[in-house]
């Protein structure tokens, strides 16, 4: 069970009820607001522990609030899942290079629901911290710049290094390339987003010899992610 807040903006009352129930019944307590403007003014008194966001407000669009809400140092780290009746990937990735954590496709399960919000409460934003992670053999120890796989080092560039630390603080969470690029070049540097492909490429070629570089997977027309699966 739970004690957290969740706030649902969503304006299809089936839809809000079916969250609600969902995440009633593992114990989360859900605020509905069926509008933007309703969620602005929730947010301006209360922050919520996550947020379940539509694509398609009747007063302005998902995105746009997800926006202004990432812009705004209060809720810049809320964890946001988007809600949309779209499956086109382009929209995904619109909504991941918007600000959203993750998104859910209409219709989905109440299981499905539960999953995605823990997993974006257990795991929150990308925030680079000196901590030594661990995904079964592989070791990868950010202050000393080692990467090892059952005790034998594996010799990464830097650029290498810094992708699979991002990937692998996050194992599950998907990356589209431009958060890719904003998180390792910097957003000042012009890099072309394929630039990521080449050195996802050169990441999986060093991995190859364990047998470990499926764990760098790719998410057609969105991005990349660590984990199984
Ligand atoms: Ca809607």
């Amino acid at each position: 069970m739970s004690d957290k807040t969740v706030l649902v903006v969503e304006d299809e009352p089936g839809i809000a009820e079916l969250v609600r129930f969902s995440l009633t019944t593992v114990g989360y307590s859900v605020q509905i607001a069926s509008n933007a403007r309703t969620a602005r003014i929730f947010l301006a008194k209360h922050l919520p522990h996550a947020m379940i966001l539509d694509w398609m407000l009747p007063d302005e669009s998902g995105i746009k609030l997800l926006r202004d809400l990432r812009a705004d140092k209060r809720t810049k780290m809320l964890p946001i899942l988007m809600l949309t009746a779209r499956s086109q990937e382009q929209d995904k990735v619109s909504g991941l290079d918007a600000g959203a954590d993750d998104y859910l496709t209409k219709p989905f399960s109440p299981t499905e629901l539960q999953a995605r919000l823990r997993a974006l409460l257990r795991r929150g934003l990308p925030q680079f911290s000196n901590e030594i992670l661990a995904v079964e053999d592989l070791v990868l120890d950010p202050i000393k710049h080692r990467l090892s796989y059952a005790n034998q080092p594996i010799d990464l560039g830097p650029t290498e290094f810094k992708l699979l630390r991002t990937l692998m603080m996050h194992p599950g969470r998907v990356f589209s390339r431009q958060q890719l690029l904003d998180l390792i070049w910097g957003d000042a540097v012009l890099v072309e987003e394929r630039t990521v492909d080449v050195h996802i490429l050169r990441l999986r070629k060093s991995l190859h010899p364990y047998g470990i570089e499926e764990k760098i997977r790719t998410v057609r027309g969105v991005g990349y992610s660590f984990g199984n699966k």
